[in-house]
């Protein structure tokens, strides 16, 4: 094994028994799948052990419902059932179902909640599948699914019936007096389509197709099929180094808009990894590995050099965009030389810090920083840059730790903004939040608005401004200035050169 991959590896065994226990095992976990995925399947075997250890000891309460299993399990009974189907000459297939933001249905809801979310997910499954069928708990919102042989079965039936087992778990899920809305994404790959030994391949090639059906979610369905890019890229610190060099990180960038008048008020920078070989990389698939070999700040730089191009070119064209968010996690903003950088950066861009709004964590906040990462937000806010606290109701921020910070606006996380315009609950959660902020003086940005619906309940309920894909999907600089045109020419049309009446 490389020594790279040999010290990850290392590290990730160290992890063990200091993350076993508390909330940190989650961290550790999403770590370990990490290096897994980068590492390779070999990796993903050993690590499966070491991740359900962390799992299962930190919580006794973990396992899902009754007919629960994991991967090393799930990995037999699927070698059994491919030789058991070869002899008859009978076909089976594996899915992988995957909940959209696990992390943000476990912040909201805690543990217990969020076990019984689960068991319910469990529960429809069954309920849709036949006996003979199989479901394995495999940790972190993931449920594996074994179809039973069968004489005839093809793709289009697999993608059915994946489609079929997506709906009933997207139902809403009563939680007594609240109601929780999920998405999931599935990945599934029949048996014969998967590449080498058959048995021991067909759980990890609908692992890799739901890396792609992730990839484009949330809520997405993936066949496996050969051309996939597999869920095992190697030489990370080789590639990582390339990517830098040769500017494979971008920014996309997604308009937010102000529910009062329907003008453009920003658009955030999000970052994307042109891979050269698995094509276009989100921030969940990258993030964890920037993080795990100390780059999030590399990536920060090149975020923020972005971020302060797209304001000249929109200057530069003459429209009129009052800022860009850009992300910041706790690593960088413990960097004591952050705001002298950010100052620098703006300085020589020749543009106003009011320009730049520093998206920070709610739970970065709740969780009392350090000082560094204090005296950074503070010098930030001084100099005149925006504090927009990101994903907001899933950190548990006191009131008292929001005003210790001098915050200018909270972004509402999608959580609460999914189905607020059909569910009085939400609306409750978010009237709630929307009066604390105006009472606090602080502003108000819903984010994953995905409907009409839900746009206008958010103005009527008295939300500053939305983001979401309802408005439009983040996209590349270059597309931006149509964008910004047709949603220009929408909110102010052009006058209609009158028609003679005759
Ligand atoms: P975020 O800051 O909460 O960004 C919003 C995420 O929600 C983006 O995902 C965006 O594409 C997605 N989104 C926007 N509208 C909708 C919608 O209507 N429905 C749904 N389902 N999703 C929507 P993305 O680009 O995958 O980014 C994920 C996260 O990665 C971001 O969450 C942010 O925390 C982090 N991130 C992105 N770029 C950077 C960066 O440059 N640096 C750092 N440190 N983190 C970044
Ligand atoms: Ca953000
Ligand atoms: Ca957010």
């Amino acid at each position: 094994m490389h020594t790279y991959f040999k010290t990850l590896f290392r590290n990730v065994k160290i992890g063990v028994s200091q993350a076993a226990r508390g909330p940190q095992s989650l961290a550790f976990v999403a770590a370990s799948i990490l290096a897994a995925y980068w590492l390779g399947a070999a990796a993903l075997f050993l690590t499966a052990p070491l991740i359900l250890l962390a799992f299962h000891a930190g919580d006794p309460t973990n396992r899902a419902g009754p007919d629960t299993g994991d991967i090393g399990q799930m990995r037999e009974e699927v070698e059994r059932a491919v030789k058991r189907a070869r002899k008859k000459s009978l076909r089976t297939a594996c899915m992988a179902v995957q909940i959209d933001d696990f992390d943000t249905l476990l912040n909201r809801y805690g543990r217990a909640t969020t076990n019984l979310i689960i068991s319910c997910c469990h529960d429809r499954l069954a309920r849709a599948l036949r006996s003979s069928d199989q479901l394995f708990d495999l940790s972190n919102g993931r449920i594996g699914v074994l179809l039973a042989p069968v004489r005839q079965f093809g793709l289009e039936p697999a993608l059915e019936l994946a489609e079929r087992l997506q709906s009933t778990v997207q139902e809403p899920i009563s939680l007594g007096n609240t109601t929780a809305y999920i998405s999931v994404s599935v990945g599934l790959c029949l048996d014969g389509h998967a590449p080498n030994d058959p048995g021991k391949a067909l759980l990890d090639a609908s692992l890799t197709a739901l890396d792609n059906a992730l990839r484009q979610g949330p809520s997405k369905v993936r066949a496996y099929s050969s051309g996939m890019p597999a869920a095992a890229p190697h030489r990370v610190a080789d590639e990582l180094e390339k990517a830098f060099e040769t500017d494979q990180f971008v920014s996309w960038f997604q308009p937010q808009i102000s529910t009062d008048t329907g003008q453009i008020s920003g658009f955030e920078a999000l970052a994307r990894w042109v891979h050269p070989r698995a094509g276009l990389m989100l921030p969940a698939e990258f993030l964890p590995v920037l993080a795990f070999t100390g780059r999030l700040e590399q990536l920060g730089d090149a975020t923020l050099r972005n971020a302060l191009r797209a304001i000249q070119t929109w200057d530069t064209i003459g429209f009129d965009i009052p800022h860009v968010g850009v992300n910041f996690s706790p690593e960088e903003l413990r960097n004591p030389q952050l705001a002298k950088k950010i100052e620098w950066e703006l300085d020589r861009c020749n543009i106003a810090p009011k320009r730049l709004a520093v998206e920070i964590l709610e739970t970065v906040v709740a969780t009392s920083p350090d000082d560094a990462i204090t005296r950074n937000i503070n010098a930030l806010a001084e100099m005149g840059c925006l504090i927009d606290l990101d994903d907001f109701g899933t950190g548990h921020a006191s009131i008292s730790s929001i005003r210790r910070f001098p915050v200018n606006r909270l972004k509402i996380d999608r959580s609460f903004v999914m189905k607020v315009d059909r569910d009085i609950e939400q609306q409750r959660m978010i009237s709630a939040i929307l009066s604390m902020t105006e009472r606090l003086g602080l502003e108000t940005l819903a984010e994953g608005v995905e409907s009409a619906g839900e746009h206008t309940i958010l103005s009527q309920l008295g939300c500053d401004h939305v983001q979401g894909y309802g408005i439009a999907r983040p996209m590349p600089l270059d597309e931006t200035p149509d964008w910004i045109s047709a949603h220009q020419a929408k909110v102010h049309p052009p006058p209609v050169i009158g028609r003679i009446v005759g």
